[in-house]
């Protein structure tokens, strides 16, 4: 079986660098905001290039604790999208606040700036794009809205470290960018990990305070805050994989264009790139469409090909948001979407041959199955 990702690959790759980061840290005594999160949070601020980086549990914590630092909560509302993991809406109501969704766009399938504006109330504080399975979203417009209408704009870049728009990294181009280390995310570690980034002083010194127990000095406290540190381990992994995080994101992208050109069965439409910049898009998962999408999962799983849905609900569809009142029909695109979309297997280990035999199976589907 192919897998959609072998995470035991690049383990295996990196074993002997990563058991002695490991190794540092059980013996250093020091296993809550040690020296590794601190120097992982220095070296993410350069390969970001941006001034604070802050170390949370996870990255459904970044974004919780990015939405209070920026004051975010009961009353407000929140611009997103409903074409996303559960945690970016699901962050937005943890604080308070009303997730106020608006359609995707058909190709790039993130928020659809054109119709953000229509969704601006009084109660409006802030915009969440998401860049979604690796491809920045157009944040020019994005941040145009926002400049005309005071808003805030929190980046969900759960699923892009490393991608760029106009020379920026993503996460770094609104007020605060949030980044999630689950395992198999593009960099992730052994376990919960999170990261929140931002340009803004006052809201770096907020973030610090809220992810442990809202205090500067232990004792001292100051905010009802949290208890979500990156684990001293995790950093010290991520430290590791950090080293590779361009050489695997050039991977994925070379693997993508593999499938963009290899892949020819009649209907399937391959990710389209619709931002320009050469890292415009990291390949997180990478996405096709098909009309008759149960068939040929059906097909790929017997050929031994990994296939996953994602996601198979959007979020104003699901059993949680039922209080927001939405109804089938509300958001076209992600609706449609979401029935017809699905990844095949993408990590930086996939060997050539393993590309080279999904294409072929995948053209050759409708021959003899359907
Ligand atoms: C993974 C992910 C999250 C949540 O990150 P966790 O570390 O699992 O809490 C949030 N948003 C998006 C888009 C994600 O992909």
């Amino acid at each position: 079986m192919i897998p959609l990702i072998d995470l035991k690959r690049q383990y295996t790759m990196l074993s002997n660098e990563i058991m002695h980061a490991i190794t540092e840290v059980l013996q250093s005594g020091q296993y809550i905001l040690g020296p590794k999160v601190l120097e992982f949070e220095k070296r993410c601020s350069e390969y970001l290039n941006v001034k604070h980086c802050i170390g949370v549990g996870n990255g459904t914590d970044a974004l919780v604790i990015a939405l209070e630092s920026l004051g975010i909560g009961n009353g407000n509302e929140v611009i997103t999208t409903p074409f996303t993991f559960f945690a970016t809406a699901e962050a937005i109501v943890r604080v308070g606040a009303t997730p106020v969704f608006v359609d995707i766009d058909p190709l790039s399938y993130n928020i659809n700036p054109e119709e953000i504006e229509r969704k601006i109330t009084p109660k409006t504080k802030a915009i969440m794009p998401v860049h979604i399975f690796g491809q920045v979203c157009d944040m020019n417009r994005i941040l145009e809205i926002a400049k005309k209408y005071n808003l805030y704009v929190i980046e969900d870049a759960c699923q892009a470290f490393g991608a760029e728009y106009n020379g920026k990294k993503a996460g770094t181009i609104g007020d605060v960018g949030c980044f999630s280390f689950f395992p198999t995310k593009n960099l992730g570690g052994f376990g919960d990990g999170g990261l929140i980034v931002t340009n803004n002083d006052e809201v770096a010194e907020k973030a610090r305070m809220l992810r442990q127990h809202g205090s500067k000095k232990k004792y001292y406290n100051e905010l009802i805050g949290f208890n979500s540190r990156l684990d001293e381990i995790q950093a010290a992994i991520l430290l590791v994989k950090l080293k590779y995080i361009d050489e695997w994101n050039k991977k994925r992208s070379e693997i993508a264009e593999k499938y963009n050109h290899g892949l020819k069965l009649e209907g399937l439409v391959t990710p389209a790139k619709t931002n320009a910049c050469e890292r415009g898009h990291i390949y997180h998962l990478y996405i096709l469409q098909y009309e008759n999408r149960d068939k040929i999962l059906e097909y790929l799983t017997q050929k031994g090909i990994a296939t996953g849905i994602y996601y198979p609900v959007p979020l104003h569809l699901t059993k949680a948001l039922r209080f927001l009142g939405h109804k089938e029909g509300d958001f076209k695109v992600a609706e449609e979407v979401s029935k017809r979309a699905f990844a095949i297997p993408m990590f930086p280990e996939l060997k050539d041959e393993e590309v080279e035999f999904i294409i072929s199976s995948i053209n050759e589907f409708g021959g003899n199955f359907l």
